[in-house]
């Protein structure tokens, strides 16, 4: 028997079949996760079709009002579910309790949110008036890196703006989602919020399925390409957040002990597993030196280990499989590159991977060209601004970056040049609820957060009446 069930159409049910899911830092197996049927993806998707109509009269300070106490149970639960979360994803204690408190802050935020109607034009020929009226049936599909912040990004703004949801959590990480949908079943009228788990076998079917409205999808950017395809079928709306290979670009001018931290957080938070980490960094050849070796200075000081212990800074790879293709990136560094930190695994149990840092690496490896998405990060020269902004944008990702100098207008004129939904200055990784954020290029398609993300949960529908 297991402690986690799946929520569907307001009850907690156990699947129709099981997976073992595991704690990444000992491969030990946490629990027996229950893994949904095709027949139970379908009535949790009949069941959101069959909520739907009562939640989308529901007036909106009334659904604001279960969003904002969806937001009191995640921060009355937080050491529980940040618990579950470091031993199923593997992050510190410490990161995964920052993880649960953003969730709260961003529904509380996007719950905030309004949909006004917004008057057109009134004159003496017409009113028109825009409404934004909710979808149906959403279906918001998450990865294993950040599964309940991510989980933040949509859920909220899926149910303020009126629409049902189905969740389906990424196969390795289904734990936290589970017990969240467990703490918050009660607060939502039946069928409102359904939460399956799947062993990577139900996302087609689920992004296929006829009564589902829109599909809203983070992953990797191949995966991506599937779920547009699929959605084509039934011209579902999507919203992708995808892969990045954020380049980071340290100017000739800064100050390399100051910048230093701020890199290394950029690029190793979450042992590299964030889609907007710095993946590729650009120094300055007066600076390179100095750079790198701030940057190994740190890494050295780095405390890997199990997140569950007091004073880990990196914790293990998520999942086996993204640990044997970070192991591929470090026999690429280690014959493209000078490894000056780390790399290599660990020799323990867990998925352990050493923060490694990769010096006179270039454009033609697969550590520059491809998505490490883990700790292994290269460094690259350069002696031209025009030509590092050229090798920055010569991608198909365009997720992140960051420009480091001290002359910030200097920055901002590059950083205006880059081909990418977030550009930061001297920074990277800061994100809230209030700044909207989606990928260029390969790297998605859509936008979440803020206004501009609340409204891509809805259908615009104009009302063009006579003169009042
Ligand atoms: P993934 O694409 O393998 O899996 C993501 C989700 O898609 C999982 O829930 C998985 O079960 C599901 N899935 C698998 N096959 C599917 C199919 N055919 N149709 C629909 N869904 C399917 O990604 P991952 O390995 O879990 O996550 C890592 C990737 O996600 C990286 O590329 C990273 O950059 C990206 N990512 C992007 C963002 C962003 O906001 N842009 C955030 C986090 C991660």
């Amino acid at each position: 028997m297991s402690d986690y069930n799946l929520l569907i159409d307001g009850k907690m049910v156990p699947g129709d079949l099981t997976m073992p899911v595991l704690n990444p830092a000992t491969e030990d197996v946490l629990a027996q996760c229950p893994r949904a049927s095709k027949q139970q993806l379908d009535q949790a998707v009949a069941a959101a079709k069959a909520a739907f109509p009562a939640w989308a009269a529901t007036p909106i300070e009334e659904r604001r009002k279960l969003v904002i106490k969806m937001a009191e149970a995640i921060e009355a639960n937080g050491n529980e579910l940040a618990r579950i979360l470091t031993s199923e994803q593997g992050k510190p204690l410490a990161d995964a309790t920052g993880e649960v408190m953003g969730m709260a802050a961003f529904f509380r935020y996007l719950g905030s949110l309004d949909l006004p109607m917004r008057v057109v034009e009134n004159s003496g020929d017409r009113r028109v008036e825009a409404y934004r009226r909710p979808l149906g049936v959403v279906g918001a599909i998450i990865p294993w890196n950040y599964p309940l912040l991510i989980l933040s990004f949509k859920l909220p703004s899926v149910l303020l703006a009126g629409n049902t949801l189905v969740v389906k959590p990424a196969p390795t990480t289904p734990l936290s989602t589970l017990r969240f949908a467990e703490l918050v079943q009660d607060i939502l009228p039946k069928g409102v919020l359904n939460v399956i788990a799947d062993a990577n076998d139900l996302g087609d079917h689920m992004t296929k399925h006829p009564d589902i409205r829109k599909i809203s999808f983070t992953g990797s950017t191949a995966t991506g390409q599937k779920v547009m395809a699929s959605a084509a079928q039934t011209l579902k709306r999507i919203t992708l957040e995808l892969g990045g290979n954020d380049a980071g670009i340290v100017l000739d001018d800064v100050d390399p002990k100051k910048v230093a931290p701020g890199i290394f957080e950029g690029a190793f938070q979450n042992s590299g597993q964030v889609c907007l980490a710095i993946k590729r960094l650009y120094v300055h050849e007066s600076v390179y030196d100095e750079i790198c070796n701030e940057l190994v200075a740190i890494a050295k000081n780095t405390v890997v280990d199990d997140g569950s212990k007091q004073g880990t800074k990196l914790g293990p790879l998520q999942n086996k499989m993204q640990y044997e293709k970070v192991k591929a990136f470090l026999e690429d560094a280690h014959k493209n590159g000078n490894v000056i930190a780390g790399g290599s695994a660990m020799d323990r149990p867990g998925y352990f991977i050493e923060p490694t840092l990769v010096r006179d690496i270039k454009e033609g490896s697969r550590l520059v060209d491809e998505e490490q998405f883990g700790p292994v990060l290269p460094i690259i020269k350069y002696s031209d601004n025009e030509d590092v902004i050229r090798r920055a944008n010569a991608t198909n990702y365009g997720l992140g970056a960051s420009v480091w100098s001290s002359d910030t207008a200097r920055a901002h004129k590059i950083a205006s040049r880059i081909e990418a939904g977030t550009v930061w200055i001297n920074k990277h990784l800061d994100m809230a609820p209030n700044i909207p954020f989606g990928g260029a290029k390969q790297s998605g398609i859509g936008t979440e957060f803020a206004e501009e993300g609340l409204a891509e949960f809805t259908q615009l529908q104009i009302i063009n009446a006579p003169p009042a």
